[in-house]
């Protein structure tokens, strides 16, 4: 599998809130978000791993789109040792964001419906014109009809 489709992968997965996760005290990923894994992981899956909170969440921006930047790869329990923002040696540290403040969420939701106005206003254009040609081919078709009529005598009508 390569790279960006497993990137895009993990993207999606990624429904999770903050509140499902559990974060580390100290470690980050490269793009900044803080390692984290998911409240009760399952051994043996690939939920037994440290990953990227915004991969995890799902606020990551996928690969190959402006602003991309470099995550983590998961890092599974056994090999790696990260702190987790449970533990009493923590002192309480995190790298769990602070909740959005009312602005933040506003301006989320403007990126987010204004992403979404894009896409689907081009998905609008692009059936509209499938309609056209389809309405092109279905005006021929019968024009094509009405000629095989009048060749057998059979004005008109069908
Ligand atoms: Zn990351």
């Amino acid at each position: 599998m390569n790279k960006v489709k497993f990137e895009s992968e993990r993207m999606h997965s990624g429904k999770l809130t903050p509140a499902d996760l559990v974060y580390a005290a100290h470690s980050r990923c490269p793009c900044g978000a803080g390692l984290a894994h998911v409240l009760n992981p399952v051994q043996g899956t690939e939920e037994w791993a440290w990953d990227c909170s915004a991969i995890l969440t799902g606020t990551a921006i996928p690969t190959g789109e402006q602003g991309t930047v470099q995550h983590t790869a998961r890092l599974p329990f056994a090999f790696y040792e990260v702190k987790s923002e449970n533990q009493p040696s923590a002192g309480g540290a995190t790298t769990r964001p602070a909740p959005m403040t009312a602005n933040e969420k506003a301006q989320r939701e403007l990126a987010e419906s204004e992403a979404l106005v894009r896409v689907l206003a081009s998905q609008l254009a692009e059936h509209q014109r499938e309609g056209h040609q389809l309405e092109g081919k279905f005006r021929a078709a019968q024009v094509r009809h009405a000629n095989a009529l009048r060749a057998l005598g059979k004005e008109g009508g069908s």
